[in-house]
């Protein structure tokens, strides 16, 4: 999979596409998953790198949502755990089975949350994880042996998924080109085009790299832009109502000593009203999230000051080494595209359910959901997307449809097991070059094969591209990232015939994008 090979695809590509995908997110790269294994037609546009927007900067669980079991949203959680079994099933390279462990310090927390997690675990039903019990004190510190004692009682443990989301999404990208979709990272989708009667009927669009700009035309268009959906409907329909209330949450990384053990902890009801979450993540500790409404979204979204300070107060509750700004390794923000309801107060209490919407120019808008159920999303706007286009109706084949590199028993590739079957092949690069087996960096797991890798397989275009979504170093440490970046930069300059001006541009890029990722040189406002 590479870009020439998709501009030549693209470029072959005589009559009008049965559906044109606007951004390569997990909705846009599911729905095209879904249409290209019906056989449809399927081209799909992303503006900057796959998984730049919000899917690379999630919690990265496969969960239900215990949370909105509270909100009495039974329907969505069912769906959300069949879509965790269906995913653990598709892809279990990349997605594994996590205890989760909601640590109590009040008499009556034990038997509530007890019971709750026991719904959760029944509503699983036969795509069940693990079973849900209440933990002594003894049992509840085995778990989570850096966890605060004092005034601890015990805990209840559960059963989610836990994944990588940016590996996950390049994997996704490689099962629609294998079944048929092209899809082009770096090419902005600048406006629609519409036919006589006005109804849209294709897209103008942009190659970011070469500046060429084209107007491929299709049957359907479909708007999978996460928080820019309403930018995109926008140039559909001028007067259409806002559908997105976008709202960012932020997640710090810190080292393993934090929370030792390979259990998570849950958090069900923060100062906030919200569900704080510490998980171990490729050797680290990812805690998040937080829920604040923003005025609009950003394709690189920056954590706020009071975010942070609130994950930091939060997180030092409940480890016994209270986190501090200087241990932070990384910080990253991300959006989420919650959809309106009207008359709900708080962000935090907005549904996750997705919505399909038509406007009356054709435009298919898909927007709202979750990583976890971008299957299900994606199955039902094809459905509602083929039915509008009059194309000839086919099946959905995706509920056991493999995602590239489906490999059953993957751990024994170390740290190259989230490639799956890949790992054989990034295996035979250093077996053909030693050099390419050499470390990146100390502080993470990443060797120099990846990086060519990337850019020969993957689509990689930029350091930045390898650095916060190929390998997630971006996200572990940030220092550590920019220190790694030359080597990157010399690696992926001989792979893509880089001179020094474009280098020295990429390294420079990579430096303004990872300051957002450091926070200890920040002012603590
Ligand atoms: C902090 C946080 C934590 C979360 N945790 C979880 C979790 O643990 N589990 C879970 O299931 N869900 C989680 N979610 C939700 C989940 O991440 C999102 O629902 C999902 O990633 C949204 O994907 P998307 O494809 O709709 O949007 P995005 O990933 O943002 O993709 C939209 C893409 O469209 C592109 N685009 C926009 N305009 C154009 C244009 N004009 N031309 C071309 N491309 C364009 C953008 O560049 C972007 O890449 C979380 C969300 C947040 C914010």
């Amino acid at each position: 999979m590479n870009r020439t090979d998709m501009w030549r695809r693209m470029q072959a590509h005589g009559n009008a596409w049965d559906m044109i995908v606007v951004g390569g997110g997990a909705t846009g790269v599911g729905v095209a998953i879904d249409g290209a294994s019906r056989s449809y037609d399927v081209l799909l546009l992303e503006q900057s790198d796959f998984g730049k927007g919000t899917s690379s900067r999630s919690t990265k669980l496969a969960h239900g949502g215990v949370r909105y079991l509270e909100q009495g949203n039974i329907g969505l959680v069912m769906e959300a755990l069949k879509e965790r079994g269906l995913l653990l099933q598709n892809a279990p390279h990349l997605v594994r089975d996590l205890a989760f462990v909601v640590p109590n310090y009040d008499w009556w927390e034990a038997p509530f949350y007890g019971l709750g997690l026991k719904l959760y675990q029944l509503l699983a039903g036969k795509y069940g994880f693990g079973a849900s019990r209440i933990l002594s004190r003894e049992e509840t510190l085995a778990h989570l042996p850096t966890l605060k004692t004092d005034g601890l009682r015990g805990g209840a443990v559960y059963y989610d998924g836990q994944f990588d989301d940016a590996r996950l999404l390049i994997h996704m990208v490689a099962t629609a080109f294998e079944q048929g979709a092209t899809l082009l990272n770096y090419v902005e989708v600048t406006g629609l085009t519409k036919d006589a009667s006005g109804f849209v009927d294709g897209v103008s669009a942009r190659d970011v790299v070469t500046g060429n700009e084209f107007r491929p035309s299709a049957k359907v268009v479909i708007n999978a832009t996460g928080p820019f959906t309403d930018r995109l409907r926008l140039q559909a329909e001028p007067s259409a109502a806002p559908m997105i209330i976008p709202s960012q949450g932020i997640h710090l990384v810190f080292d393993s000593t934090f929370l030792q053990g390979d259990s998570a902890i849950m958090v069900p009801h923060t100062s906030d009203g919200r569900v704080l979450f510490a998980i171990p993540w490729h050797g680290h500790t990812l805690v998040g999230t937080t829920d604040t409404p923003v005025a609009s979204a950003a394709l690189e979204p920056v954590a706020m000051e009071q975010e942070i300070n609130f994950i930091l107060a939060t997180a030092g509750r409940y480890l016994a080494k209270a986190p501090t700004r200087e241990d932070v390794l990384s910080v990253f923000a991300g959006i989420r595209p919650l959809v309106r309801a009207p008359g709900v107060a708080s962000t935090a209490a907005l549904a996750r359910d997705h919505v399909i919407h038509i406007d009356r120019s054709g435009l298919v808008t898909i927007c709202g959901g979750k990583w976890t159920t971008y299957r299900r999303m994606a199955e039902d706007c094809v459905d509602q997307a083929a039915t509008l286009a009059q194309l000839l109706e086919k099946p959905c084949v995706t509920h056991h449809l493999h995602i590239h590199g489906f490999h059953g028993a993957a751990k024994q590739f170390g740290t190259l097991a989230v490639y799956g079957s890949d790992a054989l092949e990034i295996r035979k690069l250093i077996e053909e070059d030693s050099r390419l087996g050499e470390p990146l960096h100390a502080a993470v797991p990443y060797v120099k094969a990846e990086v060519v890798w990337a850019a020969r397989q993957e689509m990689a275009l930029t350091v930045e591209d390898v650095l916060a979504r190929r390998t997630r170093a971006l996200f572990l440490n940030a220092r550590a990232a920019l220190e790694m970046a030359p080597s990157v930069a010399d690696l992926m300059a001989a792979e893509l015939g880089w001179d020094d001006v474009t280098r020295t541009k990429q390294l420079d890029a990579i430096r303004d994008v990872a300051s957002n990722y450091v926070i200890s040189s920040r002012n603590s406002g």
